[in-house]
């Protein structure tokens, strides 16, 4: 090759790179949408990297959330995403450990819909590396599936519009006067009062979006033609409320431990939050009309939780009777929580011990105020894993259902005090 021919070739491969580089738009990263929460740290456009620190303010609970979109991304390059979790703060300005914002595989998606699992990230120290190839121009991170008002909102309408037993109300408007969404199934036009009640509800701490993907597999199944949910269906009615904290969720804030206190330490006389009023208020009613039976409270516990587990209530709530029904209930969910996650077996509780305000706690408040035969019990679904994924939280909410049809085969309130 002669020397003209390497200089224009020299030429024209420069200018291909130059060209090609300007062709990459510049990544612009943002969290101006409900639920999202990102401080932008630094974005090397040339290196395609992206540090964000979670944004949450720890007046509103744990700032460990963080959801935030990228957009000006090339089709099939590769980004760096790194979440910075050395900076989090309580509302006491105690340090907040960095595990509870890293999740080893982040949540990703081209339409904050569908979302999937990052690979496993590289820790260090105190953040977290994940590499991704996106195929698409826009894309969403978040520390796990999000769940936000608008889904709750979507999911109650959706299926009181396709199932004529199911009816959206609202259970409250929050302290900032966001619409808190909630159904019932109940028979139409039936008006027996004999029927069981349950309830069950998710995120009264905000960043464990997958309590609300539990739950939303749980209705969903609910109000299947399942043979077994059918059969749930004509002996009880249900009661659903995908988001309590619905104000915390719509700003990326965490919840847990905000400031006075959080949802789940605000069961007393004086509830601050209305969701926690409201809910009050319905639970004591359909416990005295002898109506209600079952209380499950959704939540995600901490990174190192591998498998889903139940705080129990403590021996001070507890009766023989009580916790017979009680051991009933886990036991069958035992049999129905397998695949992909296997119930783990221990049980611990929410006592004097746990949390100075133990009896604030919604379910140790239902132990507390209700009749014997009402199991109050709250679930937690590991989010650190492979599974932990909308498809897979749905299966726990589903074993959930059949544990809770099969354990309602027997009316709890004729229960016999065991001997
Ligand atoms: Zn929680």
């Amino acid at each position: 090759m002669s020397r003209l021919h390497c200089l224009i070739m020299l030429w024209v491969l420069s200018t291909f790179l130059i060209v090609s580089q300007a062709a990459a738009e510049d990544l612009v990263v943002s969290s101006d949408f409900p639920g999202g929460s990102a401080e932008v740290v630094k974005i090397d456009q040339n290196q395609r990297t992206i540090l964000v620190r979670p944004a949450g303010d720890p007046q509103f609970g744990w700032p460990c959330w963080w959801y935030f979109q990228v957009t000006g991304i090339t089709l099939g390059e590769e980004l760096t995403v790194t979440v910075d979790a050395s900076q989090m703060k309580q509302a006491n300005g105690l340090k907040l450990s960095a595990a509870w914002a890293l999740p080893e595989q982040a949540a990703f998606s081209s339409d904050q819909r569908l979302w999937s699992q990052t690979g496993p990230g590289k820790k260090q120290g105190e953040t977290c590396v994940w590499n991704v190839k996106p195929e698409a121009k826009v894309v969403w991170f978040a520390w796990g599936p999000p769940f936000v008002p608008a889904d709750a909102e979507e999911s109650v309408k959706t299926l009181s519009q396709k199932h004529a037993n199911v009816t959206a109300f609202e259970l409250c408007k929050t302290r900032a006067g966001r619409s808190v969404p909630a159904l019932v199934v109940s028979p139409v036009g039936e008006k027996d009062e004999s029927r069981m009640v349950i309830w069950v509800q998710a995120r009264q701490h905000a960043w464990e979006s997958g309590g609300s993907w539990v739950g939303r597999g749980f209705i969903e199944w609910a109000v299947s033609d399942h043979p077994q949910a059918i059969a749930l269906r004509e002996k009880a009615d249900i009661y659903y409320v995908p988001i309590m904290d619905i104000d915390n969720v719509a700003t990326g804030n965490g919840g847990k431990n905000q400031v006075p206190h959080d949802h789940n330490r605000d069961w007393s006389e004086h509830p601050r939050w209305n969701a926690v009023q409201s809910a009050m208020k319905s639970l004591k009613a359909l416990d005295e009309s002898e109506r209600l039976v079952l209380f499950v409270d959704l939540h995600n516990p901490g990174a190192n939780s591998k498998q889903p587990y139940f705080y129990i209530a403590p021996p001070e709530l507890d009766t023989q009777r009580r916790k017979a029904l009680q051991d009933a209930f886990i036991a069958v969910c035992r049999q129905e929580m397998q695949e992909p996650f296997k119930l783990d077996q221990s049980t611990p509780s929410t006592g004097p011990k746990y949390d100075k305000r133990w009896k604030e706690i919604s379910s140790n408040w239902v132990r507390s105020v209700t009749r014997e035969y009402v199991v109050g019990i709250t679930l937690e679904t590991c989010w650190n894993t492979p599974h932990s994924t909308p498809a897979g939280y749905r299966t726990v909410g589903q074993q959930l259902g059949r544990g809770i049809a099969r354990y309602l085969e027997q009316d709890p309130r004729s229960s016999p005090a065991p001997d």
